[in-house]
């Protein structure tokens, strides 16, 4: 007998594009249709301290500060979803950073494209371990 499935939680954003454009249910949509459950879900106006913490492994990279701007230029869909390595299995669902080279199939690859501008505007955020998921569901969400 195999042992009983560990459920991973995951900290998914829907970026500022992505609810301008209208997608957030499209998004939320494909989580669910792919088995994941919605622990929470919330529209959000992050400060900018959030963000900087949110995205401190990128401290002095060249996109971070108009990324930052970016994610702070309208409201973003934040939701945490849980399943069997929903943490990998979101990171498939989004597809590779760059939408114009995302493969079809995906959200970024589906639904993203090149705007030519300073920042790729890729529609999501997915935690990319399990170290960083524990770390973003505590800043966005400190009561789960
Ligand atoms: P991912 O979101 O796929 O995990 P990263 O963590 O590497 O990608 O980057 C965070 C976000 O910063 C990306 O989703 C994208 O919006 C933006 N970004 C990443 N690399 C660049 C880049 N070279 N130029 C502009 N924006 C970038
Ligand atoms: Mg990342």
């Amino acid at each position: 007998m195999t042992d009983a499935p560990t459920t991973q939680r995951t900290l998914v954003l829907v970026k500022p594009d992505g609810v301008r454009r209208g997608l957030s249910g499209e998004i939320v949509r494909r989580i669910e249709a792919k088995g994941y459950t919605l622990v929470a879900v919330e529209l959000r106006e992050p400060s900018e301290a959030l963000l900087a913490e949110h995205y401190a492994e990128h401290a002095g990279k060249p996109f971070v500060t108009p990324l930052i701007e970016f994610m702070r230029s309208g409201p973003v869909l934040a939701v945490v979803a849980e399943g069997h390595r929903a943490i990998e299995g979101f990171r498939s669902l989004a597809g590779a950073t760059d939408p114009t080279v995302a493969a079809p199939g995906t959200i970024r690859g589906d639904l993203g494209r090149d705007w030519g501008l300073k920042v790729i505007q890729n529609l999501v955020h997915g935690s990319d371990s399990e170290e960083s998921a524990a770390r973003e569901i505590a800043l966005w969400f400190p009561a789960l």
